[in-house]
């Protein structure tokens, strides 16, 4: 804060200007008047010097007239209040007008009597200890035949002129004082004027600092203060739309980071946590307590951490895949860290993006394994075709027993990789987009679809002189389903229901409505899968007992494909099994209206 306001610095400039202008004035006044009192009162002095010079100068001829001399004088100035001394050349006084010359001393050291001996005309101020007053004396010289017989010297006080001096001096004092006192009054009242404009612009200028920058200040004096008033005005208006822009393009900001899937955190330059949107703060279970803290802290990646210096160091932007495990939950996230720079260069802020890959990264993993099962599963019977066809070269093909084991052999793996490719496509093209989209649900019959497949499998289940068995059931009931996609469904579970049935069992099929959806059943009396095993036999190419099953010419995709189309025909399938006494997979469908 200032010591001084404007006002009171006005004020005493003011002042300053009048007291040291008036105090000047009034010194060369004084200086002036004094100066001619005492030259008017030298020229009185002078003219009277003059005249008693001329009376006595034969006077001073001889000795006699000399020693009357000091009588005339005294009778000749009885009544005046100036004072005549007469002075030979010599020094010595001869007359005086109020003393007695004989006891006088000697004259000649006084600087107006020296000056007057020399020939001109002498002047001296001198406090005069007979008076007890300023005196002021003037010396001629008497001259005679051009000689200088001696000196009048008249004195008078400066009584007079001191007293109208001190007079003159009190008034200007008192002028002084009063044209002080008067300009003390008329600054404050200018300062006022002055500065009452300045202050509302200062006290308007504070409000807006304050944010309320929709005060305006209104000034009407015609000069620069109004030009600043209305600048000020224009300035805040000016303010106030960029404020407003701010605002908005933050609150933009702000919305977009909220309702980002990514979470986006802000670093400061030594990685720690600034800012942090709603999704970061879900991901990382970051409350606003943990703002400030280390990334170490909150993310515990020192990977991450290492990556966030780099950045810093090298300033550039890095991508990098980062893996959590926050709430249990394993996430991948590509990161994007991109330096912020102000504008001296500075990097003054990390920004991370975090983009959630997991899904992605899922089904790069599940393509890798499966394009890794599907050539492993294609491997084996092509290694055993070529070991076969090999040996039948090497000259088994010469035995006839053994060249019909083979190529028996050879058949089955070539089948068997038949049946694989054929899966494999069909998994390709359920999984296709454009396929799916292709198709449309209709009212399936049920009951005509199990006929038509059980009819299909038949050669299969006499070969093993296994017994389906259709539960009767009404023709309408209908789901909403795909023909083929369905029956698909069917010839995978009876299939599977006929190849792990040992000869001689029973393979039960039915369907029936519940609520507003289609049951159907498929149940064996077979071999049965381990508890186990059942949450991952809907796998792609899991076996439970893969040497056997594979022996029973299975490729592992079949119930993969089955629960792909159930889930896709947006219904359900449950599997109940014990080792040994069979195996039940209940089909749930949405039921057709027509149903
Ligand atoms: P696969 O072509 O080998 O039969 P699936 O995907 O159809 O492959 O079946 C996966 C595995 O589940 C089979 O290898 C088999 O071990 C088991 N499985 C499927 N259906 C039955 C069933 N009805 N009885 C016993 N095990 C079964």
């Amino acid at each position: 804060m200032t010591r001084w306001s404007i006002r009171s610095r006005l004020i005493v400039s003011f002042l300053l200007l009048i007291v040291v202008s008036l105090s000047l004035l009034g010194g060369y006044i004084l200086w002036y008047f004094y100066q001619h009192n005492v030259d008017t009162l030298t020229n009185n002095l002078v003219t009277n010097a003059r005249i008693i010079e001329h009376l006595i100068k034969d006077s001073m001829a001889g000795p006699m007239e000399k020693a009357s001399l000091d009588a005339r004088i005294k009778e000749t100035t009885s009544n005046s209040n100036i004072r005549i001394t007469i002075i030979d050349n010599n020094g010595n006084v001869l007359a005086d007008s109020w003393e007695n010359p004989t006891l006088m001393e000697n004259h000649s050291d006084r600087s107006e009597i020296a000056a007057a001996l020399a020939g001109g005309s002498g002047q001296s101020i001198r406090y005069s200890t007979t008076l007890a007053q300023n005196s002021l004396y003037v010396a001629i010289p008497i001259v005679r035949n051009s000689e200088i017989l001696g000196v009048v010297r008249i004195a008078s006080t400066l009584a007079q002129v001191d007293a109208a001096f001190s007079q003159i001096r009190s008034t200007l004092l008192a002028a002084i004082l009063f044209t002080s006192l008067l300009s003390v009054a008329l600054g404050i009242k200018l300062a006022r004027n002055f500065t009452a404009p300045l202050e509302k612009i200062t006290r308007a200028a504070r409000r807006m600092a304050g944010g309320q920058l929709s005060e305006k200040v209104y000034i009407n004096t015609g000069d620069e203060l109004q030009l600043l008033a209305h600048t000020l005005n224009n300035l805040s208006s000016s303010l106030e739309d960029k404020m407003a822009q701010i605002v908005a393009e933050t609150n933009k900001l702000e919305l977009i980071l909220h309702n980002m899937d990514n979470a986006v955190i802000l670093l400061d330059r030594y990685g720690r946590i600034t800012t942090a949107n709603k999704m970061a703060s879900e991901i990382f279970d970051l409350t606003p307590a943990m703002l400030g803290k280390h990334n170490l802290h909150v993310i515990g990646s020192s990977f991450f951490d290492q990556a966030v210096h780099e950045a810093i160091a090298q300033n550039k932007h890095q991508v990098i895949d980062l893996k959590t495990n926050f709430d249990n939950q394993k996430r991948v996230f590509q990161v994007f860290l991109a330096p912020v720079t102000a504008a001296s260069n500075d990097i003054i802020r990390l920004l991370a993006v975090f983009h959630d890959i997991t899904a992605l990264q899922e089904i790069n993993d599940r393509q890798a394994e499966f394009i890794a099962n599907a050539s492993h599963e294609l491997s084996t019977p092509l290694t055993s075709i070529k070991g076969f066809a090999e040996t039948l070269l090497d000259g088994a093909m010469n035995e006839p027993e053994l060249r019909i084991k083979f190529i028996n052999i050879i058949l089955t793996e070539a089948e068997r990789m038949h049946r694989l490719v054929k899966d494999l496509l069909q998994l390709t093209k359920l999984d296709s987009d454009e396929y799916r989209r292709q198709v449309n649900l209709e009212p399936v019959p049920i009951m005509p679809l199990i006929t038509k497949v059980a009819q299909e499998l038949k050669p299969q289940a006499q070969r093993k002189k296994i017994n389906v068995e259709i539960a009767p059931s009404s023709d309408c009931i209908m789901a909403l389903a795909h023909p083929d996609w369905l029956k698909q469904v069917l010839v995978n579970l009876i299939d599977n229901g006929l190849k792990y049935t040992p000869d001689g069992g029973h393979v039960h099929l039915s369907c029936w409505k519940e609520k507003n959806q289609v049951m159907i059943m498929v149940k064996d009396s077979g071999v049965g899968i381990p508890t186990q095993d059942l949450p991952l036999i809907f796998e792609r190419f899991y076996r439970v007992d893969r040497a056997r099953n594979r022996s029973a010419g299975g490729t592992g995709l079949g119930l993969s494909i089955v629960k792909f189309i159930i889930d896709m025909l947006g219904g359900r399938i449950d599997v109940q099994s014990q080792v040994d006494i069979g195996t039940t997979f209940v089909i749930t469908l949405p039921l057709a209206d027509k149903s």
